[in-house]
Parts: structure tokens; C-alpha cells; sequence
């Protein structure tokens, strides 16, 4: 059995606080943040925990000092399959904790915060899904990890921003189809179908079943017959819908030669004009690539995870804004942490008949590299 190293003590952090994120808190606060990171360091030790860090956690949740592994949904929802720990304490939002819930049943997984929602899980649910396929019976059904347990037991297969485009070739190939329900996020939707060179309906859900498969079949008649061709859901995620094209406009502006990333789940308006765009993962990792070098980057996404970012990358602008936080990841902090472990709350549950249907679309996409 390996043994683990020696916890940080208060000081240790302190000091390491002191050196990389003065800029973010005054000295006495840097003092109470790292006393608070070695208690709830102590408490993972004690209850065989593991930490399971979203990418927009705000710096104090994100650093090295806290124990735990960072990732984007993708990366962490293969994390939460293979851990042996007890518990799995999932710093994001409940859809990803009910992820790991549905791969790990045995373990327990706990959230900070039950307010911790998100627009686009809360935009579909099941029902909705079993709608879509009576309208468009035979065609596969790809849902955005961002979505509840009851929507995912209805899909099949789900995809992370990272690999969106590869589910839905995978999805089209094992189908034989040409055609995909792409479910809910309007905007990755788009830009993902922009990517594939794709047609796109949206379907008026309240019409009913006949004008709408009527509608879809005149919209996509003289298409191409090898046109890949996306339906669509009007869900959208509440912080990165805000991004528009006149803020790129006015960041080249203001700073120029900037390189500029966004996340897919902003309008195509915007992912049309930047240099990159990519799930969370995939924008930290290029920050070092040689198309950035030395340029100065600036992120349009949560802004929470640019803070780490800028504390380790001297080029990295700090484009950030109360709008762009998003109030639902907002919900975990090292107070409403540590009270998880403490409290052991607030517990996951998923019934057994959703977690088994849930399972198989979650594994999928995991499965597609
Ligand atoms: S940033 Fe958007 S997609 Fe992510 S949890 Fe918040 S609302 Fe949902």
C-alpha cells in the first residue's frame, strides 16, 4: 500500500497562497482561505474522499494545494468511473455529480450545494425526449452531458463539448443515418453542425406531431442526400449566451494581436470570430501551443477559470465580469465545502431503473475518443 505524503500544513499554504494569488485576496484572508484548505484536506484524509474539481471553480477551490483532480465534464466523468475512493465529492453542478453517481452507484457522492442547477439540464427532461422520438422515430437521439439523469435515460449517447462531433459521426454511422436529434444546447448544436457542414431544424415542440414531421420533411427535401442534418432543442447556457461578437470586436480593439478562445456554448456569431474554441480541457491545454506563444489570450467562458489561468500564465488577460460567473457553480466555496464533508451532504441519489438507462448512453460517450 502506498503511503500518502504529509498534509500542508496552514502555513505551507499560506506561504504558497502568498506567492501565487496575492492579487486575488488581502494577506489575512490568504491566512483564513489556507487554515480553511487544511481542514477540509484533513477531512478527505479521514473519509477516504476524493475531490472531483470542474474547471470553473473559483481559484481557492481549483489550486494545487487543495487535494483533488481538476478536469472538464468529459475528464472528470472518467474520473468518477475509476475512483476507489469512498466518497466522491463533486465541486460543479448536480448533473455531474449525478454522472458519477450513475457510474459509480456504490459510491457516495456528494454536492456542496443542491442549488447548484444549470440552464441547459433544466431546459429538457425525459418526457421531452420521448416526444422528439415519436416525431422522428429511427433517428439516434446525442444529449450534451449537461442534462439531467431523466433525460439521459432517454438518449443514445451523450457528448461532452470535447468530443461532440465525433459522437454525432459515431452516432450516424452506427444508425446509418445520415440525421441526428441533437439535444439541448441550441449553440453547440449550431456550432457543432457548422463544423460537419450540416443543415439545422429547430421543431416547434407545442405544434403537434403531423405539422411538425411535415415541416422537417419540407425544410430538409432538397438537401443534398448525403447532408448531415441536425435537429435541434432551444436550451441555452445562461453565461455563455451573454458573449457577443461586438465583445470580440472590442477586445481586438483594445488590446491587439490578442488570441482569443471561446467555449462552444457560445452563439456561432461569436465562435465564427475567435481563434479557438473548445471545451474548458481543451482551451487550458492550448494556452502553451505554439499559435499562442507569448500572445496575450483572453477566454470567453465561465470566468472563474481564467483566475488560475492568469495566476500561472503572465499572457493570460483577465476578461471577467459578474455577468459571466455562472450563479450555479458560484454555489461551492470553501465554506459550503468543508460543510460537505462534515455534514456529508448533500447526498446523490438516482433511482435504479434511471442510473441503469442513464448508464449505457454516459459509457458511450466516454468510450468515443
Ligand atoms: S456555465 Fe452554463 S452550462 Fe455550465 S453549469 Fe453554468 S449554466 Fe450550466
Amino acid at each position: 500500500m502506498t503511503k500518502n505524503p504529509p498534509l500542508l500544513t496552514q502555513q505551507e499554504i499560506y506561504e504558497q497562497f502568498k506567492i501565487k494569488y496575492s492579487q486575488y485576496s488581502p494577506d489575512f484572508e490568504l491566512l483564513i482561505k489556507a487554515g480553511q484548505v487544511e481542514k477540509l484536506n484533513r477531512l478527505v484524509r479521514e473519509k477516504n474522499a476524493v475531490i472531483l474539481k470542474h474547471n470553473y471553480m473559483s481559484w481557492d477551490l481549483q489550486c494545487d494545494e487543495v487535494l483533488g483532480i481538476r478536469g472538464d465534464s468529459l475528464e472528470l466523468s472518467r474520473k468518477a468511473g475509476e475512483t476507489e475512493a469512498d466518497i466522491i465529492l463533486f465541486l460543479g453542478v448536480k448533473f455531474m455529480a449525478e454522472t458519477a453517481k450513475v457510474l459509480n452507484p456504490k459510491k457516495t457522492v456528494l454536492i456542496p450545494s443542491l442549488k447548484a442547477g444549470c440552464s441547459l439540464a433544466s431546459s429538457i427532461a425525459g418526457a421531452d425526449v420521448r416526444k422528439l422520438k415519436q416525431m422522428f422515430p429511427g433517428i439516434p437521439v446525442v444529449a450534451y452531458v449537461n442534462t439531467d439523469a431523466d433525460t439521459k435515460s432517454e438518449v443514445d449517447v451523450c457528448c461532452a463539448s470535447g468530443n461532440a462531433s465525433k459522437v454525432v459521426q459515431w452516432a450516424m454511422k452506427e444508425w446509418k443515418t445520415n440525421k441526428v436529434i441533437f439535444l439541448p444546447d441550441k449553440f453547440l448544436a449550431q456550432n457543432v453542425a457548422r463544423e460537419m457542414g450540416a443543415d439545422i431544424f429547430f421543431p416547434n415542440v407545442s405544434a403537434d406531431a403531423t405539422t411538425t414531421t411535415k415541416e422537417f420533411a419540407l425544410r430538409t427535401k432538397h438537401i443534398a442526400p448525403k447532408t448531415p442534418i441536425f435537429i435541434g432543442w432551444e436550451g441555452k447556457c445562461e453565461v455563455h449566451e451573454k458573449f457577443t461578437p461586438e465583445d470580440v470586436d472590442g477586445l481586438r480593439h483594445d488590446f491587439p494581436g490578442v488570441y482569443i478562445m471561446a467555449h462552444p456554448e457560445c452563439p456561432p456569431e461569436v465562435v465564427k470570430k475567435v481563434d479557438f474554441a473548445g471545451s474548458t480541457g481543451e482551451m487550458i491545454k492550448n494556452v502553451t501551443s505554439p499559435d499562442v506563444q507569448d500572445r496575450q489570450v483572453a477566454f470567453f467562458t465561465e470566468c472563474a477559470m481564467v483566475e488560475i489561468l492568469a495566476a500561472q500564465h503572465k499572457n493570460v488577460l483577465q476578461v471577467c465580469s459578474i455577468q459571466k460567473r455562472c450563479p450555479h457553480m458560484a454555489q461551492n466555496n470553501l465554506e459550503t465545502v468543508i460543510e460537505a464533508l462534515e455534514k456529508m451532504q448533500y447526498k446523490i441519489t438516482v433511482p435504479e431503473d434511471l442510473r441503469k438507462k442513464a448508464e449505457l448512453p454516459i459509457r458511450r460517450m466516454i468510450a468515443v475518443k
